[in-house]
C-alpha cells in the first residue's frame, strides 16, 4: 500500500498565446504554445485512516478548503472511486501565484497523478486529462507537460518536439493580475492582424528546432490588456533584451515575463540585475531556469 508520495508541480510559460473568439459558455477559444519550465511547487501526499481531505500550505493567504485546486483534484478522484481513507496534502509553493504560470493548475495535475497512483485507481494519462479539464482549462496540459500546441479552451493538445534548450529568466513584478479581468477586457475583435502571434509559424520553427525563429515569433495577445495597464511589464522585457535576451514576452495573462537566452552569462546577468541590481524594484520574484521536458513518474 502506498501511504506517501512526493511530487513536483512544474510551472509553464506560453511561447505564444492567441485568442480566437469568446464562446457562448464564457470561455475563450485559444491557440497557445505551451512550455514546461524548471520551477516547481512541491507536494507531499499522506494517506490517512481518517476520511476526508486536509490541505496545508506555506502561503498563509492561499485557501486550504475546497477553493484550493489541490483539494478539488483530490475530491474529484476520491469521490468518484468512493475511497474510504483520507488524504493529507502538504503544498509548498515556489511558483508565483496569480502570475500566468499555471501554478494552481499544475498543483491540481500533480495531485490527480498522485491520487491515481496512491489509491491504485488505474486511470490512464488520457483519462486523468479528461478529469482534469473539469478543474481548469490548463490542467490537462499540466498532466501532459513538455512543448505542446493547445487549442479549444486549452484541452485540445498536440505534443510538439521538445524545444531546443536555452536559458530562461523569469521575473514577476509585484502586482497580481486576475486572469478573468484580462480576458474580460480583451477586445479580441478589435485586434489588428499583426497583433496576433503567428502560431503556425512557431509550430514550424519548433519542428525545425530553430530557436532563433521561435524567439522572433514570441507573441501574446493578452499583452494588449495587461502590459497596457502595467508599464512595468515592458520595462522588464527591456531589461532582459538589453542584457542579451533573444526576445522576451509576458506569459499567460501575466504579469510574469520571461526572456530566452543562448548565453548562460547573459542570462545570469539579467537575472542578477532583476533580482539584486538596479532593476530589482521592477521584479518581486526572479528566477534563472530552463525548459523542462521529463514526464510525470
Ligand atoms: P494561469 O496561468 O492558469 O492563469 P495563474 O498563475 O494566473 O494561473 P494561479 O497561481 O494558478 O494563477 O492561481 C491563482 C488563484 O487561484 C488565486 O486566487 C488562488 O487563491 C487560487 N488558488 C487555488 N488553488 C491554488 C493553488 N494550489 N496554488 C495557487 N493558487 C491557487
Amino acid at each position: 500500500m502506498i501511504t506517501y508520495l512526493k511530487l513536483k508541480a512544474y510551472g509553464k510559460i506560453n511561447l505564444a498565446l492567441d485568442v480566437l473568439r469568446k464562446r457562448e459558455d464564457g470561455y475563450h477559444d485559444v491557440r497557445m504554445i505551451m512550455q514546461t519550465v524548471g520551477i516547481y511547487d512541491q507536494i507531499e501526499l499522506h494517506r490517512t485512516v481518517k476520511p476526508g481531505i486536509a490541505v496545508e500550505t506555506n502561503l498563509s493567504y492561499l485557501p486550504v478548503n475546497e477553493n484550493n485546486l489541490v483539494h478539488q483534484a483530490a475530491k474529484l478522484l476520491m469521490d468518484g472511486a468512493r475511497i474510504q481513507d483520507g488524504i493529507h496534502i502538504q503544498l509548498k509553493k515556489f511558483l508565483p501565484v496569480s502570475a500566468g504560470m499555471a501554478g494552481g493548475s499544475s498543483d491540481a495535475a500533480a495531485v490527480l497523478f498522485g491520487v491515481n497512483k496512491m489509491f491504485r485507481l488505474g486511470l490512464s494519462k488520457e483519462q486523468l486529462m479528461e478529469q482534469g479539464v473539469k478543474i481548469g482549462a490548463d490542467v490537462p496540459y499540466c498532466i501532459l507537460r513538455g512543448t505542446a500546441l493547445s487549442e479549444g479552451i486549452g484541452e485540445k493538445l498536440t505534443p510538439l518536439p521538445p524545444m531546443p534548450q536555452c536559458h530562461l529568466v523569469i521575473a514577476k513584478p509585484g502586482i497580481n493580475v486576475s486572469t478573468r479581468y484580462v480576458y474580460e477586457n480583451l477586445q479580441a475583435d478589435a485586434l489588428r492582424p499583426e497583433q496576433h502571434p503567428d502560431i503556425n509559424g512557431m509550430v514550424d520553427a519548433i519542428r525545425q528546432q530553430d530557436l532563433i525563429q521561435v524567439a522572433g515569433k514570441l507573441g501574446n495577445v493578452l499583452e494588449t490588456v495587461t502590459a497596457k495597464k502595467y508599464p512595468v511589464i515592458e520595462e522588464i522585457k527591456d531589461v532582459m533584451r538589453k542584457k542579451g535576451a533573444l526576445n522576451a514576452l509576458m506569459s499567460g495573462s501575466g504579469p510574469t515575463v520571461f526572456g530566452l537566452f543562448t548565453e548562460l552569462g547573459q542570462a545570469k546577468a539579467a537575472y542578477e540585475e532583476l533580482r539584486y541590481g538596479p532593476s530589482s524594484d521592477l521584479a518581486k520574484q526572479a528566477y534563472l531556469t530552463s525548459f523542462f521536458h521529463a514526464q510525470q513518474s
